[in-house]
């Protein structure tokens, strides 16, 4: 272990092997945590990697070339992933997220779409399939992810002017080329394709307006995302915020705007339409306006750990039950058990008191 490792490297590494129930009940489709929350969504990371720096993700400070990355072997295998994955759809989930890291660099992720597209949840329905990419991939693979199965994706673009999008993504890579994977993603058949643009005050605020007149009547939907405190090295400062309110604000007087009431409970962005009909943008305001009392997002790390919160300081090693000879029926109980438990509402409490707080980071476990 040379010297360099950032101490958030340790962080991974903190989760302790559940404990089994003796005699696990089968799962019912319904699982509550102790607030009432449906499990309903899982987001799966398939690698820790990335070929961006997104300074709110990944610092590129931080994540340097010495930074150490999971090696392979301790990932989670696709089968190991599709197991858990069923395991899940028997406790209620009815979504799968597949991201990352940037997942479209995990070698043959088809394949695991394809498993994953497989598999029924309650009532025998099949799995919804999305997938977070930075689409510096997407343009080449866009044909066999929709054929394998998926169904939407979410591309991450933070500007329109290259000279902005860089200084976001440390990146060499341009915009027309993210452009272009998104189209490649609407001709392959992926619809409502979401665009997740993350706003930081002097940073691509300045981007606000312009990102939602290129994508208005395009049928794609932009979701301006308030830059949160996630992990423990992206530098975050309450001042770098732009509130929703204000992103809203801005955009209404250009393109005025109304309230859509949310598809389904725990639906994380906040939904407003075009007075005109010519499409529909959202706003995720974990820091203004927190949406913890809804939350039914369970996230599994590349490596099998369990964690119940993005903002998460610890996490629960599910792998060591796969890998260590335990049934499905004894795995799910373990997660039954765990999700039962579970109080997380940080946005809800964020505060000084939490900021010195050693949270997991994003890109470990997905966003
Ligand atoms: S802060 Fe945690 S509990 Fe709250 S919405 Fe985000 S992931 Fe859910």
């Amino acid at each position: 272990m040379n010297e360099r490792i950032i101490p958030i490297a340790d962080a991974r590494y903190n989760a302790g092997t559940p404990s089994v129930p003796a005699d696990p009940d089968p799962a019912t489709g319904r699982l509550a945590d102790a607030h009432g929350r449906m499990l309903r969504d899982l987001r799966i990371s398939v690698t820790d990697r990335c070929n961006f720096r997104c300074s709110y993700c990944m610092p590129p400070a931080v994540f340097d070339r010495n930074f150490q990355f999971l090696p392979h072997s301790s990932l989670l295998s696709f089968e190991e992933i599709a197991r858990m994955a069923r395991i899940f759809a028997g406790h209620g989930v009815e979504k799968i997220r597949i991201t990352g890291g940037e997942p479209l660099l995990r070698r043959n992720i088809e394949a695991l779409i394809g498993m994953l597209a497989e598999i029924r949840g309650v009532q025998d329905r099949p799995l919804e399939i999305t997938l977070t990419t930075n689409a510096s991939l997407l343009a080449r693979k866009a044909g066999a992810l929709a054929a394998a199965g998926l169904r939407r994706v979410t591309v991450s673009l933070d500007a329109l002017d290259d000279g902005v999008f860089r200084a976001m993504n440390s990146a060499d890579f341009p915009v027309a080329d993210v452009l272009a994977g998104i189209d490649a993603a609407a001709t392959a058949g992926l619809r409502s394709i979401k665009i997740n643009m993350v706003v930081k005050r002097g940073v691509n605020d300045q981007e606000i307006v312009p990102m939602a007149r290129h994508f208005r009547g395009t049928g794609h939907i932009v979701r301006f995302i308030e830059f949160m405190d996630v992990g423990a090295s992206n530098g975050w400062r309450l001042d770098d915020v732009v509130p929703s309110a204000e992103v809203i604000a801005r955009i209404s007087e250009h393109f005025p705007l109304d309230p859509v009431a949310p598809q389904y409970p725990g639906e994380v962005a906040a939904r407003w339409r075009y007075a005109d009909g010519s499409g529909e943008i959202g706003v995720i305001s974990s820091v203004s306006r927190p949406f913890c009392s809804s939350c039914n997002r369970a996230r599994l790390s590349t490596e099998g750990k369990l964690f119940t919160c993005l903002f998460a300081t610890s996490g629960h090693d599910l792998r060591a039950l796969l890998r260590g000879g335990y049934s499905d029926q004894q795995i799910s109980g373990a997660i039954a058990q765990l999700w039962g438990q579970r109080t997380d509402r940080y946005s809800e409490i964020r505060s000084e008191a939490t900021s010195g707080l050693r949270r997991i980071e994003m890109s470990y476990i997905g966003g």
